[in-house]
């Protein structure tokens, strides 16, 4: 990082913490920042403070908000709960404008390889929500290894309190994620869903 000035190599280096982000390309954003009049500069500095300050977690489902508790958990469906692995599955189910339930953010799923375990992501907050409204739980987690294997634990506990626990049908190719599937296939596997 020598070659470059000091406050250059400090927001190349800063942005080289963002997933995906090799030395070059964090380069050619700090060259695009430096290129930017102060005022744009400021806006991209200050949107990163605001956002931090803003958005939490939701008590309820654990998806994003600016709230206590999200919009979705406040005006839709409680009787559905749709359980994914993180914010950004929420997205990618919310895009097709066909499911109308409530959601439960997991945080990650189970993955014994990576000391991952039950404890560690939010089972027992799930299972906190299953009351006697709740009839359907849907596992819309990734259908991977880690996926497959954490939407069979969570069924294995929730099904015995006598709640519908289906999984999203499939069409979404193995190993493949949420975020990544196709509007129209994504909205069949949720409409087409199996009980496990
Ligand atoms: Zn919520």
């Amino acid at each position: 990082m020598d070659v470059f000035i000091e406050p250059i190599g400090r927001l190349i280096n800063e942005f080289s913490k963002l997933p995906g982000v090799g030395k070059k390309t964090a380069q050619r954003y700090a060259y695009k920042i430096i290129g930017m009049s102060e005022s744009e500069a400021k806006d991209f500095a200050e949107s990163i403070i605001y956002c931090k300050q803003r958005v939490k977690y939701c008590r309820v489902c654990g998806n994003f908000t600016e709230n206590e508790i999200c919009d979705i958990c406040r005006t839709r469906d409680k009787s559905v709960i749709c359980v994914v692995k993180e914010p950004k599955d929420v997205i990618a189910m919310e895009k097709l404008h066909e499911y109308k339930g409530v959601y439960h953010v997991l945080h990650g799923v189970l993955s014994p390889m990576d000391g991952i375990g039950p404890n560690d992501i939010r089972i027992k907050e799930l299972l906190s929500r299953i009351d006697d409204g709740v009839k359907e739980v849907i596992m819309a987690t990734n259908p991977d290894v880690e996926g497959e294997a954490t939407a069979m634990y969570i069924a294995r506990l929730i099904k015995p309190l006598g709640v519908n626990v289906t999984r999203l049908a499939h069409g979404i190719p193995v190993g493949g994620e949420l975020e990544y599937t196709d509007e129209v296939t994504l909205a069949r596997a949720l409409i087409e869903r199996k009980q496990i």
